[in-house]
């Protein structure tokens, strides 16, 4: 029998589709807490965005529920422990977007490196400002890329088509799964000091909060800039204010802030930045992999069953 799998939040039709490849497929969003502690009887998997919450009392009613798909990254509208304690399964996709985290640093990082940002606005208030954009290229400088997982490696590849040397830290991988991926081991403070281009792809923890302050960004080169599309906190934010705003370095790309939208931030005044709005998993393509990622994970629990 094929299993029965709710949909209670909009994922691509492109996902939805391959699920009803092997599955009987109920799509209800908007469901009320009651509702679907009322239907969720019915269903062997659950495949949920950010707007259903996953209570204790949703899970206790959930007869043969044997798999809940978030797709996406964040969990916390799942109760993980209830889950667990039914034994179902609970995954989600932060992979998906792997590939348009990793092309959105690069991209900004190109933006800044050539004012690509200014050129568009000045030449949009009649301006032809060539001399004063002059840029820099990337090949031969050092890229350091601070966390060495999946959108880490993606940008340490990108960067090497453009003739980076590419320098990694990461305290989970060895010299040598650097070496593996063509890129040298250096510890953190090296690499800060070494690197032209700082970029960072660290979850934010207690560990990383703050990772990169004012001490930090005074050990880098003068004309180092930092890229930040992992998480804000990672960068102090205060800190890089007054790093950019006395020049100790030369720039910065932020897709990620402390608070968003970071309403009254004082980067928002500077020149030497390229702000986006935390558009790194922001693709078509990252949306389509979030559903199409889980689908293909409760496939593969159903086929393993
Ligand atoms: P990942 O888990 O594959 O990689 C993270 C890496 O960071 C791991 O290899 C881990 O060992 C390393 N790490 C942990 N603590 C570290 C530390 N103190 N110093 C150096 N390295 C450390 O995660 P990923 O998929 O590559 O994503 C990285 C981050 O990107 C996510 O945690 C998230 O914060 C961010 N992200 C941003 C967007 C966006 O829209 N801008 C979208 C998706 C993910």
């Amino acid at each position: 029998m094929k299993p029965r799998i709710l949909i209670s939040d909009k994922i691509h039709d492109k996902a939805i589709d391959e699920a009803k490849l092997f599955a009987d497929v109920d799509l209800k969003f908007n469901l009320t807490p009651k509702e679907l502690v009322d239907k969720i009887r019915d269903y062997d998997a659950l495949i949920i965005r950010s707007g259903t919450k996953v209570t204790r009392e949703v899970i206790a009613n959930a007869g043969k529920l044997r798999i809940i798909g978030r797709a996406g990254v964040g969990l916390d509208n799942i109760d993980l422990k209830a889950a667990g304690e039914k034994n179902i399964e609970v995954v989600n996709s932060p992979e998906a977007s792997t590939i348009s985290v990793a092309e959105l640093a690069v991209g900004s990082l190109i933006a800044l490196m050539r004012n690509i940002h200014h050129g568009h606005s000045s030449l949009k208030k009649g301006r032809w400002d060539r001399s004063k954009l002059t840029g820099n290229e990337l090949y031969g400088k050092k890229i350091g890329i601070i966390g060495f997982g999946r959108i880490g490696r993606e940008v340490a590849d990108r960067a090497k088509a453009f003739g980076m040397d590419v320098l990694a830290f990461d305290p989970n991988i060895t010299v040598e799964d650097a070496r593996e991926n063509n890129c040298e081991y250096r510890e953190l403070d090296e690499l800060i000091k070494e690197a032209d281009v700082l970029t960072l792809h660290v979850p934010l923890t207690e560990k990383t909060r703050g990772l990169i302050d004012t001490a930090k960004i005074e050990s880098m080169k003068k004309d180092a800039v930092i890229i930040n599309a992992a998480r804000g906190g990672v960068v102090n934010e205060e800190d890089l204010y007054a790093a950019l705003k006395k020049g100790v370095i030369k720039g910065a790309a932020i897709d990620v802030f402390e608070s968003e939208p970071p309403e009254g931030s004082p980067l928002l005044e500077l020149d030497n930045i390229v702000l986006t709005p935390h558009l790194g998993a922001n693709t078509e393509e990252a949306q389509i992999n979030a559903g199409a990622v889980v689908v293909e994970k409760i496939r593969n629990h159903f086929r393993n069953a």
